[in-house]
């Protein structure tokens, strides 16, 4: 954040008023009176508002409000002896001012939250040193990352700032990660630019709200660069197996590169940031091989694969099958996709759109309009896991989750009904059985439209099998096709699969987590596994928000337990067994009072023991106190 507006671009009059008619006020207000004082500004009455398709609760002024805001921002933005910007509040004043910002009052855990998210801080969740080593002492333990997606690079960021060795080994020739890999047609985030994005990496100036595949690339590129990363990242290289060394303390670990050259590099600490939606997953269907056209992953697409006039089957449709849908109808001669549950789909105002120019200018020239900005987007999706709730008041007087989960539903059914203009047919088979929220909910990028084009079929049919000229679906027809597009997802519930872990005394990950598959310590560590942590581990996908501000959070705990033992002069770290299982016990116990239990119908997040191994079970803001007030306490540090 820059502290002058005198690096701001020039602009006239009109187009500082379209800024500000264009901003949204309550952000607008707040940065306003940081820089101002200007109390008039706290007096305006803010209201609560779903929004976003009822998925949201957005936190505005009303109209007479939003009007006073900016007329006050035009007074300040057109001044040309306007203040500069004051210093960043201290957490006193944040909270005061965040408590101005809502109409409601939010629990601690949740101010403790919103105060790192709106990263009035440079690096809000940066860990330090209590007491800095001498460097020769924190070069003995280095630390190796695998995977230099957005996991692994906010992890890098911690190293790097905290002068500790670190390499980052990666299978692909870039950066990225689940970006890098998913290049199908129009892949693009579903969340907002402004949450989906590093906290530390300031007033990024996001060209679209919702990232396209390439946009989110570029950015990661820029943080990559920007930190210094890349010269630690080994490319082309897969790590195939980590074997714990019990004399010296230290993971073994055996990487092969592209070319098949396989060496073994020792670690003291090993993180997985390999991620959850790396591995494709193929689908088990009868006769697949025999097919004579041409079968794609979205997850491997091939560059310049061509659909054009080609008769074309889509597998899948979750939210990679939906996304790419209306694309590939453009130009596919004929295109069925076949959907075996249907998904909710929800409405993104302007979904592919830019940002605008006004956008980006007041975010430099307003000091302190993006961190509200960005805040307002954080909290206008924070309550998001209340809505998996059920409730059993509301579900006693006929209700069938709770009464906001089920308005999403109707809101969501209206949707449905209105695009596919009330087709009695479609509305049936694209009603999903179970709740909003159960399972991750579709951006709509155009597939309810593209299924009305003359050259687009829904096939809810079961597939049969596959044969060496199309699909055979139970009834008995084949339909005939060039190409297959599996848009079957990724094998989310193998945790850390392929790449093979050998704990203490020789456990392997599948022995630890034989009875009912994958499991950890808030998601991260487990015992038997020294020196050892997972990001993006078993049931820590968040509810709501981007993946980036997880990211951090386990960076930071990841950081702090690895500063824990430099700074001791130790040499491992292992979770207790007592904490692993009381916290798993919880674990279960909570995942019973939300919906993305068996309401999910399968899925990728129910595993094959019918056990939901992949969501977080809190709210956001308890797991985030958890992965917060880190205890060293639920260590052995030796
Ligand atoms: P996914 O959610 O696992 O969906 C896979 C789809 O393939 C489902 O419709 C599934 O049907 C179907 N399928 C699998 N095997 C099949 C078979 N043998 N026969 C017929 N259908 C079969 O995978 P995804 O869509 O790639 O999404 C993965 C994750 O990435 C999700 O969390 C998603 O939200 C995220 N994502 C986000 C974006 C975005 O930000 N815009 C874009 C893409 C993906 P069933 O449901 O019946 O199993």
């Amino acid at each position: 954040m820059s502290d002058s507006v005198a690096d701001a671009d020039v602009v006239d009059i009109a187009f500082i008023a379209e800024a500000v008619r264009t901003a949204k006020a309550n952000a607008l207000r707040m940065a306003l009176y940081q820089v101002t004082g200007d109390e008039e500004l706290l007096a305006i009455k803010v209201t609560r508002q779903p929004g976003w398709g009822g998925v949201a609760m957005l936190e505005e002024p009303d109209e007479q409000g939003a009007e006073i805001v900016r007329r006050k921002a035009m007074t300040y933005l057109t001044d040309p002896n306007r203040r500069k910007a004051p210093p960043p509040p201290a957490d006193d004043e944040t909270r005061r001012l965040m408590s101005h910002y809502s109409p409601v009052e939010r629990p601690e855990d949740m101010i403790r939250f919103g105060m790192e998210e709106l990263a009035f801080a440079e690096h809000p969740r940066g860990v330090r040193w209590t007491l800095r080593p001498k460097d020769a002492e924190i070069e003995k333990y280095p630390v190796l990352i695998i995977g230099a997606g957005i996991c692994g690079i906010a992890l890098a960021v911690q190293c790097e700032s905290l002068g500790i060795p670190y390499k980052i080994i990666e299978r692909m020739p870039s950066v990225g990660g689940t970006w890098f890999i998913n290049n199908y047609p129009d892949a693009r985030v579903d969340i907002d630019s402004f949450l989906y994005q590093f906290k530390f990496m300031k007033n990024y100036a996001w060209p679209e709200r919702f990232a396209a595949r390439n946009v989110s690339m570029e950015y990661l590129s820029t943080v990559v660069a920007k930190f210094g990363i890349s010269k630690n990242v080994v490319f082309n290289t897969e790590v195939v197996s980590a074997r714990w060394d019990e004399d010296a303390s230290q993971w073994l670990v055996e990487a092969r590169s592209v070319d098949g050259l396989t060496r073994t590099l020792a670690a003291k600490f090993v993180v997985s940031a390999a991620g959850i939606f790396n591995q494709p997953k193929y689908p088990d269907i009868e006769g697949i091989a025999s097919f004579e056209g041409e079968v794609v992953h979205t997850a491997r697409w091939p560059d310049g694969a061509d659909y054009k006039g080609r008769r074309v089957a889509v597998i899948g449709g979750g939210a990679t099958g939906a996304q790419l849908l209306p694309k590939m109808a453009e130009s596919a001669g004929r295109l069925d996709a076949y959907l075996r549950t249907p998904q909710w789909i929800y409405p993104v105002e302007n979904y592919k759109g830019s940002t605008s120019a006004h956008l980006r200018w007041l975010m430099r020239a307003m000091p302190y309009y993006w961190n509200w900005y960005c805040y307002a987007v954080f909290i206008a999706v924070a309550d998001v896991p209340e809505l998996t709730e059920r409730d059993a008041d509301w579900q006693r007087t006929g209700g069938l989750i709770s009464r906001r989960n089920d308005e999403l539903r109707a809101q969501f059914q209206a949707y449905l009904r209105d695009k596919v203009r009330g087709d009695e047919d479609l509305i049936r088979k694209l009603t999903p059985a179970y709740p909003p929220l159960a399972r991750r909910p579709i951006a709509d990028n155009g597939f309810y439209d593209a299924l009305l084009r003359d050259n687009v079929g829904l096939i809810t049919e079961r597939i049969e099998r596959i044969t060496r000229n199309g699909i055979v679906t139970v009834d008995g027809v084949e339909r005939v096709y060039d190409m297959i597009v599996l848009a079957t997802g990724f094998e989310v519930e193998k945790y850390l699969w392929p790449t093979e872990y050998i704990g203490r005394k020789g456990k392997t990950v599948q022995q630890q987590w034989g009875q009912d598959g994958a499991r950890a310590h808030l998601g991260v560590t487990m015992p038997g596994f020294p020196n050892f942590f997972m990001m993006y581990g078993p049931n820590s996908q968040p509810r709501n928000g981007g993946l980036y501000t997880w990211a951090e959070l386990w960076s930071r705990y990841i950081a702090k337990a690895i500063v824990a033992v430099i700074e001791r002069g130790a040499s491992e770290i292992e979770v207790r067994d007592e904490v692993y299982d009381n916290y798993n016990s919880e674990l279960d116990l909570a995942l019973k009072k939300i919906i993305r239990g068996e309401e999910a119908l399968g899925g990728y997040m129910v595993n094959q023991y019918g056990r939901h191994v992949t969501g977080i079970p809190w709210r956001s803001e308890r797991y985030h106190a958890m992965l917060t007030e880190e205890s060293l306490d639920d260590f052995i540090i030796r």
